[in-house]
């Protein structure tokens, strides 16, 4: 699922919260439900003027055909939209000859739900349907929407909430992760029970590779004559290679990214805070200036990706200021720089994965509370594998 955290305005004053939905066998079925619904419409409308020389009224036709998995306000809106077709085509027919009235039947048609069928209950929008059909249920920590509209939107259901006026900030921040940007790991994200590591080996290797080729060919330039025939067709061979390089690690961002992600999003996360990196650098002993600028930079694509893939999926995004979310112990906030890969509290002996340590804290800023309690459990990792199949949408 998903959406744009900020929504819409259209000009009629209606404001609209988008989010994206992967197919599942229920939204698949509702969407079907709505199709049949339409072409049985369709198909009733057409033969009654042919046999009878009669237009039903849309009153008559929705008493006619109703549909058994759609709530009944959700099957009237299918009807009215038949009808909503035809009043448009006998407006367009007045200066369009070639104008065709609604004849198409539909396999899929959008669903809409009305305020009778919406309701907003435990951070889960609740969408009712026909009797004895489970409701869509949907992860919300908005208020609740005057009317809902499912539809598909190219590669995936999109779920369209129209309220009748600007929307306040959401009810709750409901469950929240804080994600901690890094070099060696690319992001760390703690949802307040599990911490999942996104690997960024695979990139730095790359990296790395990418400059001893740039160096290597660069060599190989120096030998020829500036602007020679030889030294063109090296021009363009190295061009070809950084560019082959370039793209995959460009893939490699975005499977890393989607996967943390929709694992956050699996696990019922509905606000992200992230690190704010702009202080980076003062935390971290760098190397070389170029060094700085690529990390820099690929931070920032992390956090973007990160950011819009979130936003997608409905959740919310926030940045949250870093200041010693590295060293400061989640247990017993005293602050201390840790050595090597593990965080060890000298305090009180709290022990963790040291890039962990800075998503358990950038979390507990965000909600503003106190030292975490009990025992944590060990954080999961995301490596990246060059065929990994990705199911949400880039
Ligand atoms: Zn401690």
């Amino acid at each position: 699922m998903s959406s744009s955290s900020n929504p819409s305005n259209t000009k009629s004053g209606y404001e609209v919260r988008r989010l994206q939905l992967e197919p599942t066998p229920q939204l698949d079925a509702l969407v079907r439900a709505a199709g049949d619904l339409y072409t049985r419409t369709v198909i009733s409308f057409w033969r009654t003027v042919r046999k009878h020389g009669l237009w039903l009224k849309p009153s008559a036709m929705m008493r006619w055909h109703t549909s058994d998995q759609l709530h009944a306000h959700s099957a009237d809106a299918v009807v009215q939209g038949f009808y909503a077709a035809l009043k448009s085509w006998r407006k367009r027919r007045k200066t369009d000859p070639h104008a065709k009235p609604p004849h198409r039947r539909r396999r899929y048609y959008r669903v809409q739900w009305k305020s009778s069928a919406i309701r907003v209950q435990d951070g889960s929008l609740v969408l009712s349907n026909g009797r004895g059909h489970a409701p869509l249920v949907v992860p919300w920590s908005w208020e609740a929407p005057v009317l809902v509209e499912l539809g598909w939107a190219g590669t995936a259901y999109e779920l369209r909430a129209v309220y009748s006026r600007p929307t306040a900030e959401p009810v709750t921040a409901g469950k929240v992760a804080g994600v901690d940007l890094g070099e060696v790991h690319l992001a760390v994200a703690h949802d307040g029970e599990r911490t999942v590591i996104v690997n960024g080996r695979k990139l730095r290797s790359i990296r790395q590779y990418q400059n001893k080729l740039k160096a290597t060919l660069a060599a190989k330039q120096a030998r020829r004559k500036k602007g020679s025939r030889r030294w063109r067709k090296l021009q363009r061979s190295k061009r070809k290679q950084l560019r082959k390089l370039d793209h995959q690690m460009h893939d490699i961002l975005h499977k890393q990214t989607t996967t943390l992600v929709s694992t956050l999003h699996a696990s019922g996360v509905q606000t992200v805070a992230i690190g704010d990196v702009r202080d980076l650098r003062q935390r971290v002993d760098y190397g070389p200036t170029a060094n700085q600028r690529i990390h820099q930079m690929v931070t920032g694509q992390v956090r973007w990706m990160v950011t819009y893939k979130a936003k997608r999926l409905g959740m919310r995004v926030e940045l949250q200021d870093e200041a010693y979310t590295s060293q400061e112990c989640p247990r017993c906030e005293h602050r201390h720089k840790p050595r090597g890969r593990e965080y060890l509290c000298p305090a009180c002996g709290f022990r963790f994965h040291r890039d962990g340590v800075g998503a358990i804290n950038i979390r507990r800023k965000y909600l503003g509370s106190g030292p975490v309690v009990g025992a944590m459990a060990s954080p999961t990792g995301v490596r990246w594998h060059p065929h990994r199949r990705v199911c949400v949408a880039r």
